[in-house]
Parts: structure tokens; sequence; C-alpha cells
């Protein structure tokens, strides 16, 4: 009687968290460093985090530096505002702000907004750092360290171009899902190293027009990035790649007509 209890149990927790993966929005748009551009707001930003949630992108990407000071903070360049973010304390970068009023976020501020809602996944980019590869690895230690501590795993999939970086990532959580930016490996290295997917430059799989495809074979994901019009966005769609990165996702919204 107990064991059927407990086999009843774990139907149920199966059931739910079957349900809560669910409800992430099925379609392949990605808003590149959140949805900013026809809606004025700075990229990266908190205000850009939540205009890709209101417009139901599956993901939202940012990018992410460590501070001199140890803290992780969400901005595109290795600058704020003329500042060098890895040789400035995170005191020092609150001196700055966006245009928007927002001072620079925190990774732990932005995933807890991320974590409001359960639509949009967080694309996370870990920025290669520009001092040297050990600063590289102390990111990723500590944002793989915080996406845990956090909980946040159900929303976070990691990018890099540091392919060390990636492997690094697979290496502390084995069940992250992690694809590779640069382009210059091909599907069943990026597979037999750790990655789950692919995320390359559009050109790239002009260049190899195999590498869609052997990745799928392979369960690779396939994302593509920035892919900003339209006869790239439907060259993409048609060879059925998973998701699409965009400054335009309105645009890209209309080319998969309003799916
Ligand atoms: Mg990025």
């Amino acid at each position: 009687m107990r064991m059927k209890k407990s086999a009843l149990y774990v139907v149920v927790y199966l059931l739910f968290a079957v349900n809560v993966f669910a409800q992430f929005n099925k379609n392949i748009v990605i808003a590149h460093r959140g949805a900013w551009k026809v809606a004025g707001l700075p990229e990266n930003s908190i205000a850009s985090l939540n205009h890709a949630v209101a417009l139901g992108c599956h993901g939202a990407e940012f990018d992410v530096h460590l501070t001199k000071d140890g803290v992780i903070v969400v901005n595109h360049d290795d600058n704020f505002y003329g500042m060098d973010i890895e040789k400035a304390t995170y005191a020092e970068l609150l001196t700055k702000q966006h245009p928007n009023g927002e001072k620079i976020p925190t990774l732990e501020a932005y995933l807890r907004e991320g974590m409001k809602q359960t639509k949009t996944k967080l694309i996370l980019e870990i920025k290669t750092s520009t001092v040297n590869l050990d600063r590289s690895l102390e990111l990723t230690r500590l944002t793989v360290a915080l996406v845990k501590k956090l909980k946040a795993e159900k929303w976070v999939e990691y990018i890099c171009f540091s392919y060390d970086v990636g492997k690094k990532i697979h290496e502390l959580n084995p069940k992250a899902k992690v694809a590779y930016l640069t382009g210059d490996v091909a599907p069943d290295v990026a597979k037999k190293d750790g990655y789950t997917g692919l995320d390359y430059h559009f050109s790239v799989y002009k260049e190899h027009p195999t590498w869609i495809k052997e990745a799928k074979a392979l369960g690779l994901t396939v994302n593509a990035w920035t892919v900003n019009d339209k006869p790239e966005m439907q060259t993409l769609i048609n060879q059925n790649v998973e998701y699409i990165t965009t400054n335009e996702p309105e645009l890209l919204f209309e080319v998969l007509g309003g799916k």
C-alpha cells in the first residue's frame, strides 16, 4: 500500500513538472539583448527583458560580465557608458545609468525579474573576459552557482563564444542547456564536448550547408544570430531551426504569421 502511494506521488509530481515545463512559449523567437529596438528601450535593461516577455518571445537573450569586485552584471559591451566593467567596482558602475533611469542590472536582479513569469526563457550569454581565461571561468563558476542558488535552472539556457566556458558550464551542471556561438566547430565535435546546441551566425550555416541537418540528427538545437530581415528569417524557418535570435522580434512574429 505504501509503495502504491509513493508511486502515485511520483506520477503526480511528474505531471506537475511536465506541465510547468510546458508553459514556456513554444515559438522560435529570441529577443537579442531583450526587446529594445522598436520600443526605444536600453539594450539588456530590465525594461527590455519585460518587453520581450510582453511580446511573447520564447527567449530573452542577455550578456553578463564580472566587475572588479566580483559582482555579475548584465550589459552587452564590456564598458557601461564609458566605464570598463571588469576594471570598475559595482559601486562605481552605479554612478552611471541607462537613459531610462535604470542602473546596470545585477544578474541576480535580472534573474529574479525573469523568474516572475514562466513564458519566456532567459538566454544567458557568458561574455569572454577582456582580461584572461581565468576570469572567464571564474565568471562561469559564479554564474552557474547563482543560477543554482536562485533555483533558476528551469528558465536559464547558456550561450558563449569561449569554447572552454561552454565545456565548464557542462562540467558544473551536466543538465544545463549550452549552445556555442563562435561557429568554428562542427556539430559532432560540439556534441562530444557536452554542448546541447549550436547558435551560429546565420552566414555560418550558408558556408556549411550540411550543419543544420547534422546538428538536428545529433539532437542538438539550432539557433542563428542575429537575423534582422525577412528573407534571412524565412530561409532559416524553411530549414526548421529551433530558434532565431533577432533585434526585430516584432518582425519575426510577423513573418511567422502571428504564431
Ligand atoms: Mg549576446
